[in-house]
């Protein structure tokens, strides 16, 4: 592993708080082949991150697969706000699918439905609705849900996570008419494959950084045999780059993918942003050069705390 110059660590404010954080922190690396993020969550445990330095290098050091596609379709995300803003934002978008955050302790399922109806209205009936509960419910729950969500949104195109567990997702799986994607699961389990030998979902969701790079990814996409959408993990456009690079490999992409993220972050670290157009986002050989990153600079201590997380993780990547 070679990083040619001084990683660069960034602090981005979001628009709204998401996984409970206010702020997206990161560190960008630099290698032979360009550059790349490592920007795990604070939730994760160095181990946990192995995988995200391990994409941030394949980035820096290798550079990506070719792509099969020059331009990916996305989702617009709409988060917990009232029907009328939901529907605002979707019509806005330009996208022709949503994602649609459901079972949110702020929100009950008559709100959900009345959100996700509203949804249903901007996008017409060619438009595509999916939700996602991260993960909320247990079986009971999330089958009565799904049932009345499908209802409300006039046809689901599938539910995320609906359950924590694999087990649970295959339970819900035989009692629903509704595809169940895998987010949770694959991102974080020992085994993404498990989540397809269970017979635990239709669809599954992959990210290029913690499952430890492109390359990776498209192994577990092939091994695990199901149809693939792509999310980011809210990276800035250098880390978003590796997700659309993914994106673009896969032999076959069915569903709209989960990358026009850069609308999450205030700003970003590159001039040459990966923003959406019409939902879609071209497919860029490589990450876009962080023009910008001197102005998103983090403070002393932020820099301190990431550069000595990236020291930590490369230890333990060695031992590996
Ligand atoms: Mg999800």
């Amino acid at each position: 592993m070679v990083a040619v110059t001084t990683p660069l660590v960034y602090a981005i404010p979001l628009r709204t708080r998401f996984r409970g954080i206010t702020v997206r922190e990161g560190v960008l690396l630099k290698g032979a082949a360009g550059w790349g993020e490592f920007c795990p969550f604070a939730d994760y445990a160095d181990a946990e991150c192995v995988p995200w330095l391990a994409s941030a290098m394949e980035a820096a050091d290798q550079g990506w697969p070719e792509p099969v596609r020059d331009r990916v379709e996305v989702n617009t995300t709409v988060p917990v706000v009232a029907p009328d803003r939901a529907h605002e934002l979707v019509a806005a978008s330009g996208c022709r699918t949503a994602k649609v955050k459901v079972a949110d302790p702020g929100s009950s399922l008559v709100d959900d439905c009345e959100r996700v109806a509203a949804v249903r209205d901007a996008l017409g009936p060619g438009g595509a609705v999916r939700v996602d509960a991260n993960g909320a419910w247990d079986v009971d729950t999330a089958v009565a849900a799904i049932g009345e969500l499908d209802r409300a949104a006039g046809g689901l195109e599938y539910v995320e996570q609906p359950c924590p567990s694999i087990d649970e997702l295959a339970r819900v799986r035989r009692k629903v008419d509704v595809r169940v994607a895998a987010d949770e699961s694959i991102r974080r389990a020992e085994d993404p494959l498990r989540v397809a030998v269970a017979g635990a979902a239709d669809v599954a969701v992959l990210k290029a950084a913690p499952l430890g790079g492109v390359r990776r990814a498209l192994r577990v996409a092939e091994a695990c045999g199901l149809p693939c959408v792509v999310s980011s993990a809210v990276e800035t456009s250098v880390g978003l780059a590796a997700e659309l690079a993914l994106a673009a490999a896969l032999p076959s992409l069915d569903f709209a993918c989960g990358l026009g993220t850069m609308s999450l972050l205030t700003t970003d670290v590159t001039t040459h942003s990966l923003s959406s157009m019409d939902g879609h986002l071209p497919v860029p050989g490589r990450a876009p050069e962080p023009d910008l990153a001197p102005a998103v600079q983090a403070g002393d201590e932020t820099r301190d705390r990431w550069l000595a997380r990236l020291d930590r993780v490369r230890a333990i990547a060695e031992r590996i």
